[in-house]
């Protein structure tokens, strides 16, 4: 009887996991045309520096506008193209455009590029970076690169040989999302990071909450300690905001200061002259 009910539970499961598997196979496939069709874009949200209140630069964000289903949120699709490769083609895109987009700025501010593992461990990835600098013109010291903890760990030799690479460039790298991934502080001190971002996470509620308020306090005394500037993710309170400048917070994002959106929307701070390049970067959504 037991077997019975097992058998039953278990091809209700399979029914309902493949039709799943179904959907993420399509949304897959269309994903891998995604670039060509134009339904790319980049959302451009603003970092602050908490002491003068000044935005220092900008995080790009990769956007998918499919024709059915509407926005697709990264959190869906940017681990899909990871599984299918696809990562490869669009993180090359985002790293492309981003740069030719920051080149383009009156004001030297920097733009923050996100780093998948998978595109850290491809040997193409430095000559990538390398490209999109030299045919974007963007002074390598303007583009930072956002890498995450669980992104170094397959094969740490080397990730840190592409990072040291990368660095030898000019380009800055920030560990993102601290505290969410793997052995953070045997990688903090082995990597050579320029920025520590502490994870929205902890971030939510720290003026009200003692312990995540205690987690912020001591990450950033570990940036203190390692001489490495930390920015507060997810800020999206006046009140979260006075409790990061009294604990000399170095930078701070959130919708507080911005949600991401189209660069157009933020011209007064970039200074950004003259019409789009590229009719492809016209192309986003209105973002939300
Ligand atoms: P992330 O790199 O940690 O980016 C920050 C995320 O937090 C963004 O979500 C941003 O919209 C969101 N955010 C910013 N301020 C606030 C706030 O005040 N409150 C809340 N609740 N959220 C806030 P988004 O754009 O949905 O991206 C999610 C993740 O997808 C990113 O996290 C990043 O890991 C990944 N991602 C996005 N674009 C790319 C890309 O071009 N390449 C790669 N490899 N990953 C990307
Ligand atoms: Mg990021
Ligand atoms: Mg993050
Ligand atoms: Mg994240």
């Amino acid at each position: 009887r037991a077997k019975h009910e097992g058998r039953g539970r278990c091809c209700v499961f399979e029914s309902s996991m493949s039709a799943e598997l179904h959907d993420r196979r399509l949304l897959e496939h269309e994903l891998r045309g995604a670039i060509g069709r134009g339904e790319i874009a980049l959302a451009f949200q603003p970092q602050l520096d908490v002491a003068s209140g000044a935005v220092i630069g900008f995080e790009a964000l990769a956007r998918w506008s499919h024709p059915v289903r509407g926005s697709v949120s990264p959190a869906l699709f940017i681990p899909l193209a990871e599984e299918s490769g696809a990562i490869l083609d669009i993180g090359e895109w985002v790293l492309r455009h981003a740069c030719i987009e920051a080149a383009r700025w009156t004001n030297p501010l920097t733009i923050a590029v996100n780093v998948s593992a998978v595109q850290l461990h491809s040997t193409s990835f430095w000559e990538q970076a390398r490209r999109a600098l030299y045919e974007s013109g963007l002074p390598a010291a303007r583009l930072e690169l956002e890498v995450t903890e669980t992104a170094l760990i397959r094969d740490l030799p080397r990730a840190l040989n592409t990072l040291r690479r990368l660095k030898a460039l000019g380009v800055r790298i920030a560990m993102d999302d601290f505290g969410t991934g793997y052995s953070s502080l045997s990688n903090l001190r082995a990597f050579p990071f320029d920025k520590i971002k502490i994870d929205a996470s902890f971030v939510k509620s720290v003026d009200g909450n003692p312990q995540a308020a205690a987690i912020v306090r001591s990450v950033l005394g570990l940036g203190r300690g390692l001489g490495l500037p930390v920015l507060a993710e997810g800020v999206e309170t006046e009140a979260e905001m006075t409790f990061l400048r009294a604990e000399n917070c170095a930078g701070a994002q959130g919708y507080l200061f911005g949600r991401p959106g189209p660069i157009e929307s933020f011209a007064s701070i970039t200074g950004r002259a003259g019409a789009p390049a590229r009719g492809d970067m016209s192309a986003e959504p209105a973002t939300a």
